[in-house]
């Protein structure tokens, strides 16, 4: 088996076992609003890049021969403010069937989703992932939604569903309709968003 690459950022604020982690995509900018008086929000791109592959992140949840849904559980650690059963009712219309529960279960693909005042950090969201062989997404990837931001109820959307499309594999978009765009406006994925997770995983 091939070791897990090194983190490339501190995973402190991680609670479980991952021993590596890294991004699977920049983090999500924060919102242009500044969200305290005096401090500026910081760049874009806090969290180092990596080079995304054609298509996506690089990165992809593994599938069986045939299968035609992508199956992830999602362990949802947020409170009212941060919209993630909804943004998941919008990937599910992409061929993504996403199953609630208390903890991950072994072997499936999930998603562990968690609230914090995680400071002025430039990001308002940030996926982690722990890539395995053949680019394959192991274990569990860690969402974590910043509190740190005042955000309106549209940009708390906005920001579920970019960090949801970044567990799914997908990278940034720049399309403004796309809620993959680096400073996500859009609520939903558009159908290009969809169409492009539906390509990736040969869905449907
Ligand atoms: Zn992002």
């Amino acid at each position: 088996m091939t070791a897990p690459r090194r983190a490339l950022i501190a995973t402190t604020a991680l609670v479980g076992a991952l021993t590596a982690t890294m991004p699977v995509a920049a983090a999500t900018s924060a919102p242009s609003a500044a969200p305290a008086a005096g401090r500026s929000v910081l760049p874009a791109r806090a969290v180092p890049l990596r080079t995304a592959a054609v298509g996506g992140t690089g990165l992809h949840w593994l599938m069986r021969p045939g299968q035609r849904e992508l199956v992830v559980d999602v362990v949802d650690r947020t409170g009212w403010a941060w919209p993630v059963r909804a943004a998941s009712r919008e990937w599910a219309t992409a061929h993504v069937r996403y199953r609630y529960g208390p903890s991950c279960r072994p072997g499936m693909p999930c998603v562990v989703v968690r609230e914090g005042w995680y400071g002025l950090t430039g990001w308002s969201g940030v996926t982690h992932a722990t890539p395995g062989q053949m680019q394959t997404l192991t274990g569990t990837v860690q969402v974590q939604l910043n509190d740190s931001y005042r955000m309106s109820a549209g940009e708390h959307r906005a920001v579920a569903c970019h960090e949801l499309g970044h567990a799914l594999g997908l990278d940034h978009d720049s399309r403004t309709s796309s809620c993959l765009q680096a400073q996500p406006h859009a609520i939903a994925p558009d159908g290009l968003d969809r169409a492009g997770l539906e390509a990736m995983y040969r869905l449907g």
